[in-house]
């Protein structure tokens, strides 16, 4: 096996790379396999047994708590840091303050400052909406800065009354309407952290021929924050791309927030690519999963376009309510398998897995989430029906 490397700007990926996953907890030791063996079966079809990848299972989560004492070992990071491409299944939250997210340790420590999600619809999957064939957009958000820095005091602490005193003392601020009980955060913006976001979304949309990009923002209120995101996308957009917006093969426009927000349940089409702040594109992700039908189903990935460092993740929870059942639907890691494979350029099995899950949707072939409650397949039957698509 071998390691997938970033050399001059591009990621070399030998036929035989080494790509490290983790299981996750609940439903992940359902979903995981399943996942595994899908890939497996596609780069087998599509290479002829030219390409395999070799997973490695790192610790994570319960089962590492079991094993080392701590959900995420050093030795896990160490492994995401040294292979640069990894997958993992959803981890349960530590409860206890002071222990973050682990997601969020994964993210920060490796720099992953972009979110893509890809939002399309897969005919026969239910939506609550009346077209939603017409949703086809890839979000990136802003993965690292924002409100989600976690910069924040509680009311009544010494910290939150010590900033209250800087604001009102050293900054001259007189607006906080309740300054004995405020709580404060932090809404940190700045231009390295919008630029590469901006330019990630551009180099995509370049990338995979979509035209437009949309700067989705709030500065109409937020000028410095929010509005400095949509100035700095823009005059990015410009210096670095002026070529390709003269010639009218892109077109970079913004969108306040809550308008987009409107419109993208009214008029999905006019938005491909869509670049955004943190705590809006989580929002905006999630609302565009709906609007397909897909939010058990929608796949996720962070990734740092600089460093080549990407881990694609399921989307939802540990579904602790369904856990050994049998139950889970194994799509949203299956679909964050195929944009890892589309990253590593392995766009022939990518689109196998593509075609198989369009036609399982097609023809009603579902675990229960998508069938209704006592009809479908179990996850283990999915996987099959997959399988038997992708060799057949
Ligand atoms: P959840 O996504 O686990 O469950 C919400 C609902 O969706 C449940 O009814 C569940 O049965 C259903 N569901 C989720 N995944 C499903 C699947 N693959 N197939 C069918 N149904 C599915 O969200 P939650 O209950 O809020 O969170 C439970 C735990 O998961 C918490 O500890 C939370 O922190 C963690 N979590 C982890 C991630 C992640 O690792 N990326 C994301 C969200 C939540």
């Amino acid at each position: 096996m071998a390691k997938i490397i970033k050399e001059g700007g591009r990621l070399v990926v030998p036929d035989n790379p080494t790509i490290p996953f983790i299981t996750g907890d609940g439903v992940g030791a359902e979903i995981t396999p399943v996942c595994r063996e899908t890939v497996d079966c596609a780069v087998d079809k599509a290479y002829g047994g030219e390409r395999k990848i070799g997973w490695m299972e790192l610790d994570a989560g319960e089962a590492s708590v079991k094993k080392n004492g701590t959900p995420l070992p050093d030795s896990t990071l160490e492994a995401f840091r040294e292979y640069l491409v990894g997958i993992k299944g959803p981890l349960m939250t530590p409860v206890g303050k002071g222990i973050r997210s682990l997601n969020v340790t994964l993210r920060q420590t490796l720099d992953l400052y972009v979110c893509q999600r890809p939002v399309r619809y897969f005919d026969g999957v239910k939506s609550p909406v009346k077209h939603p064939e017409r949703v086809d957009m890839c979000v990136f958000r802003e993965n690292t800065e924002d409100i989600y820095a976690g910069i924040e005091w509680a009311a009544g602490t010494p910290e939150a009354e010590k900033f209250g005193a800087f604001l009102r003392e050293g900054m001259g601020v007189k607006k906080v309407r309740f300054p004995q009980t405020s709580a404060y955060g932090v809404k940190p913006v700045s231009r390295e952290g919008s630029e590469r976001l901006v330019r990630s979304a551009i180099e995509y949309a370049i990338s995979t021929g979509r035209k437009t990009v949309t700067l989705v923002h709030k500065g109409n209120i937020m000028k410095f924050t929010e509005g400095g995101f949509r100035d700095w996308g823009y005059a990015l957009a410009r210096n670095e791309y002026g070529k390709y917006l003269d010639e009218g093969k892109l077109e970079v426009n913004d969108c306040i927030c809550d308008a987009f927000l409107q419109n993208a349940l009214l008029h999905p089409e006019r938005y491909s690519v869509i670049a955004t702040l943190n705590l809006n594109g989580d929002y905006v992700s999630d609302m565009l999963a709906a609007q397909v039908g897909g939010i058990g189903i929608s796949p996720g990935a962070n990734i740092n376009y600089d460093s080549g460092h990407a881990i694609f993740e399921a989307t939802h929870g540990v579904a602790p309510d369904i856990a050994g059942k049998n139950l889970a639907n194994p799509c949203s890691l299956i679909l964050s398998a195929v944009m890892m494979l589309e990253y590593l350029g392995w766009k022939e099995a990518a689109g196998l897995i593509t075609s198989a899950l369009e036609r399982a949707f097609r023809e009603g072939r579902t675990t229960p989430d998508l069938s209704g409650a006592g009809k479908g397949v179990g996850t283990r039957e999915f996987g099959e029906i997959l399988k038997g698509f992708i060799a057949g």
